[in-house]
């Protein structure tokens, strides 16, 4: 497998989602075309930032970084990375991959046109309640944690409404 996969020459002249407003959060983005399951959507760019700056950037509130390695993030919050609106589902129909250092959106299931792109954004824990979900998928548990955390965030949710 080559170190980057970007899209074909061949298809890259069609555009394969618009940016439009999203009943989720915002702007998002929507499939303009039939996309099969596994091609490329887009390269997620950015800046490419040493973690201590990324810690910086995170904190100020930037939900648009993603980790590369141990030493650094990428920062898409850039004019020329449309693929900063796709939003976080809970349900997604595309996947965020790591590949020779780039990170491309990847759809992980056929897509028609007219659906919004979505990925899970993968976030920590941590202050979990500063990023509510409004996906509206069924197994949404209301907020913006990765997959593997939202059982602990539903615990924990219980345990808070148990309390009042
Ligand atoms: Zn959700």
């Amino acid at each position: 497998m080559p170190d980057d996969c970007p899209p074909s020459p061949a298809t890259r002249s069609v555009a394969r989602f618009a940016v439009l407003d999203s009943g989720i959060h915002g702007r998002g983005a929507f499939a303009m075309r039939v996309v099969g399951s596994g091609e490329t959507i887009v390269e997620y760019t950015g800046e490419l930032i040493p973690k201590s700056e990324s810690a910086k950037r995170c904190a100020a509130g930037n939900p648009f970084i993603f980790a590369i390695d141990d030493q650094w993030d990428l920062d898409g919050d850039h004019p020329d990375n449309p693929a900063r609106f796709l939003n976080h589902s809970c349900s997604p129909n595309c996947e965020a991959v790591l590949r020779g250092g780039k990170v491309w959106i990847l759809a992980m299931r056929d897509l028609r046109p007219g659906e919004e792109l979505t990925f899970d954004y993968g976030y920590d824990i941590e202050d979990y309640r500063n990023h509510p979900c409004r996906c509206g998928a069924s197994g949404c548990c209301g907020y913006v944690v990765a997959e593997t955390l939202r059982d602990q965030v539903r615990e924990l949710e219980a345990k808070s409404t148990r309390r009042k």
